[in-house]
């Protein structure tokens, strides 16, 4: 299960400047914070693509100021609202329905993709992306936990490489780099990802049972969108970030551990077989890891207060608390129990995360949904195909919809 030679080999060509980059998911918080890296570089990118969901006001304005050729949206209304704010004089090709994004995806006018849909909507592109032979920058952890064997399999046949944004796997694949590109992965003994411990660390399972959408929102160092920002609330984040590692890194679950680290500084680390750990800090701000991806392996300098160490004074680590925060103990169950679980966890999440921000289902119903629906699941084996998983992300969510319809919280 060695991946780390195949995702990134140590003699991969490198990629010119200027790099032709697509954007998927522009108009979300990581496709924000890309464009501002892009906007303080523009020599070094030409934008090939940008797509959003529904927000046609965002993507009409970052397409004014990019004037990519090719836009994608979800359905017909946003491309007819986006229509009509485009500037007088620039007339892209706007592409509507999920299909797009796969198709700007493995286009041949993009060499550089990076993978920002939220959820897994993302999976689709990704693949697509990774059987094209792409240069991809993944923010969609979602993807790797939906079929990360199937991604890893398009990459080591097409030669697609993958450059981890979310910032845990950045700051390991920058751990990474120069130290075990010999003996194929052999001289690490774990990966140790760190987490915030979110908004809710510390609390007790009676505030916890009541919190609110609003207090899951408010997350202490990281401006995210609302599906991760819960996702880091409940841990789930965590568990979904141990199995991304996981296929990153082409170790099993065992090796990866977490460590709760308040600060958001160290951003995780690789302990080696000597007992050696190197770590990587950074203030927290995702330009960090998406210019060291979109730039791999250049450095650029980016617009930003330097980290001061002196002036956090203190960092500090603990034990995540995995009977408050079941959801990190339910991934790595459901990595270590077959190839088609994960699919299930992350769309039992998704489902279960969308109906507690409509005030549906409490905040600890989340993980008794989840938990649920991995004892109902009947796993596949490893052939299962892409839809195959997403059939099995489609009954998974059918059923959390329907159990939290009976009667939970
Ligand atoms: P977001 O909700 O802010 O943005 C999501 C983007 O996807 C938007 O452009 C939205 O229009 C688009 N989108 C939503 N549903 C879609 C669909 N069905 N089809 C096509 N496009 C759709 O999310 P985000 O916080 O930017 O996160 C994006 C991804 O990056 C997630 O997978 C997340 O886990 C990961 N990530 C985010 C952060 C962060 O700091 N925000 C950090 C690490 C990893
Ligand atoms: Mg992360």
């Amino acid at each position: 299960m060695k991946t780390y030679i195949s995702l990134w080999p140590p003699d991969a060509p490198d990629a010119p400047f200027p790099r032709r980059l697509a954007v998927l998911g522009s108009t979300g918080s990581i496709g924000v914070n890309a464009l501002k890296v892009v906007e303080e570089h523009p020599e070094l990118f030409r934008i090939a693509a940008l797509t959003g969901g529904r927000n046609a006001r965002r993507l009409a304005e970052q397409a004014a100021r990019h004037r990519p050729p090719v836009l994608a949206v979800l359905d017909d209304k946003t491309a007819a609202q986006l229509e009509m704010l485009l500037p007088a004089g620039y007339a892209p090709e706007i592409l509507v329905g999920p299909q797009a994004y796969a198709d700007i995806a493995a286009s041949t006018e993009s060499g550089l993709v990076l993978s920002a849909i939220v959820g897994a909507a993302g999976f689709l592109p990704t693949l697509a992306a990774a059987r094209a032979g792409k240069r991809i920058a993944l923010a969609n952890k979602e993807s790797l936990v939906i079929g990360g064997r199937l991604i890893r399999r398009a990459c080591r046949e097409s030669g697609a490489l993958i450059l981890p944004v979310d910032s845990e796997h950045n700051a390991l694949f920058q751990a990474l780099c120069g130290h075990a590109d010999r003996n194929g992965g052999g001289d690490i003994a774990r990966l140790i990802l760190t987490a915030s411990g979110g908004p809710f660390r510390g609390r007790d399972a009676a505030f916890l049972a009541a919190a609110t959408p609003a207090q899951a929102l408010n997350h202490p160092n990281w401006s995210m969108g609302a599906k991760i920002s819960v996702d880091s609330a409940t841990l789930m984040n965590k568990g979904l970030e141990v199995i991304e590692a996981c296929h990153l890194y082409g170790l099993p679950e065992a090796q990866v551990d977490v460590l709760v680290h308040p600060q958001s500084i160290v951003h995780s680390l690789v302990e080696y077989v000597d007992g050696s750990q190197m770590a990587h800090l950074g203030v927290p701000d995702m330009r960090i890891p998406i210019a060291h991806c979109l730039c791999f392996p250049r450095r650029v300098t980016l617009d930003m207060p330097r980290l001061d160490l002196a002036g956090v004074a203190q960092l500090t680590f603990e034990t995540p608390d995995e009977t408050l925060f079941p959801c990190l103990r339910l991934a790595k169950a459901a990595f270590a129990a077959g190839p088609s679980h994960p699919a299930a966890l992350n769309a039992a999440n998704e489902a279960a995360v969308d109906l507690f921000l409509r005030g549906r289902i409490g905040f600890l119903d989340i993980p008794r949904l989840i938990e649920a629906e991995l004892e109902r699941h009947e796993g596949l084996d490893e052939n299962a195909g892409p839809e195959d998983l997403l059939a099995v992300d489609a009954q998974a969510r059918r059923r959390v919809i329907d159990s939290a319809g009976t009667g939970l919280s």
